[in-house]
């Protein structure tokens, strides 16, 4: 994931500290705006700090964080290397932190901080004490710069929320920025390729798409179910459902004869007059004829929420506890500690880890097949549905689901495969 992110930055010009300097303070004026984004937002800067950090040198990342806790310590702060000599003497006490093997220990650099720095690991027992200073291995050391950094980066953001940012419209340049600052967010957009099944050699067509619900993540499934009940969708379902189909690979033509078979609950001339503008409108066929992508996890988790009656949203987020424990339990997903684990994730708001851990209780030891890219799985529901596509195939391809004897999860795997009957 390191070097990954350390190519998309060079990529996108991130590593100019002018451009990241701006980017960064025009993202916290679009992200203060609710505790979602925020929460967001935060969560990403400091895993991007935390990222350049490790990029340092040894001795840059020392002048880095000695001159970090300086600025932002009453008094001035100070980060000292141990030296060779102090660390043997203190081998047998250094050793115990955290379990630390002999050999993690003969690679790893410890540093002295007033222990007044490191009050977290002092509660937690994760440093060692003595002298008023508390020795604290390089990793912990890490935390605690970047610990420090959410509490500022939190702080602000919740000053700049309460500021009124966004209510001053008398200046006209506000009036122009303004809108922008506001949508930013929106543009969560990650760029997904469009293939869904090609990969794998097979077509999304009208007539397939009911064999590959199982292969869809939560939200798709719930609105392909939703569908298939009240054989019809509103305005926000249509959008998110028909663009993750466009983006699987679905052409219009055969959109258009889906959505007619299943919404039965109009005539033909009725879809004509009332669906089908929309459908050649996500396509670019109509109106301004703009490329709109299928939506991106984020755009769905701030999007609107469902109402009474939608089918639309993100289950992780949308739905609460006691709702989503019953889905889970309904469609058979997992054992019952796995389902208690993902509405655990749901409470805590990690609502796209839940989704990831969906997708690794149902593909059991994807991550151990190269033909299977998990990247974006939780970040896109098209990287969900096309990681789920090529895992089932390539067990197909080695035969795996005919020589084994299937666990509980591999059972549900099978339930959900390409060519399986939907288990809703
Ligand atoms: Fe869908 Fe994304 Fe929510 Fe998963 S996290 S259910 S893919 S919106």
């Amino acid at each position: 994931m390191r070097s990954k992110l350390q190519s998309l930055l060079d990529e996108v010009g991130l590593n100019d500290p002018r451009v990241d300097d701006v980017s960064h303070y025009i993202l916290r004026l679009s992200f203060c705006q609710s505790e979602d984004l925020r929460r967001w937002f935060l969560q990403h800067e400091c895993y991007l700090f935390q990222h350049r950090l490790q990029e340092l040198s040894e001795s840059q990342l020392l002048a880095c964080i000695n001159q970090y806790m300086t600025n932002n310590e009453q008094g001035g702060g100070s980060l000292k290397p141990i030296r060779k000599d102090e660390k043997d003497r203190l081998q047998e006490s250094l050793l115990q932190l955290g379990g630390m093997t002999p050999t993690e220990f003969m690679t790893t650099s410890f540093y002295a901080v007033p222990f007044v720095q490191a009050l977290d690991l002092v509660a937690t027992r994760q440093c060692y004490l003595q002298g008023g200073y508390a020795y604290v291995p390089q990793n912990k050391v890490l935390s605690i710069v970047v610990n420090k950094f959410r509490t500022q980066l939190s702080h602000s953001l919740a000053l700049l929320a309460g500021a009124g940012t966004f209510r001053s419209m008398d200046d006209p340049e506000a009036v122009r920025v303004f809108p922008m600052l506001k949508n930013l967010n929106q543009c969560l957009v990650h760029r997904e390729p469009t293939e869904g099944l090609e990969a794998s050699g097979q077509h999304l067509t009208a007539s397939n798409i009911d064999q590959h619900v199982g292969n869809m993540p939560l939200c798709m499934r719930l609105l392909h179910k939703g569908m298939t009940n009240d054989h019809k969708l509103r305005h926000w379902g249509r959008l998110q459902y028909g663009l993750f189909l466009k983006g699987a690979g679905l052409s219009m033509e055969d959109a258009l004869a889906f959505f007619q078979r299943h919404f039965k609950s109009v005539t033909g001339e009725v879809f004509q007059k009332q669906y089908a503008y929309n459908i050649r409108h996500m396509y670019g066929k109509e109106g301004k004829r703009a490329t709109y992508t299928a939506y991106s996890c984020a755009k769905i988790l701030h999007g609107n929420a469902p109402s009474a009656g939608d089918h639309h949203g993100c289950p992780f987020r949308h739905y609460d506890a006691d709702h989503l424990s019953n889905v889970l339990q309904r469609l058979q997903i997992g054992t019952s500690a796995d389902r208690a684990t993902i509405v655990s994730l749901k409470q805590s708001h990690q609502y796209q880890l839940a989704c990831q851990k969906h997708f690794e209780i149902m593909h059991p030891n994807a991550v151990s097949q190269k033909e299977v890219n998990l990247d974006n799985v939780g970040n896109h529901p098209n990287a969900w549905f096309r990681a789920s596509m090529a895992y089932h195939d390539t067990k197909k391809t080695s035969g795996s689901l005919e020589t084994t004897t299937p666990s509980k999860s591999d059972v549900v795997a099978v339930k959900v495969s390409p060519g399986a009957v939907e288990s809703m």
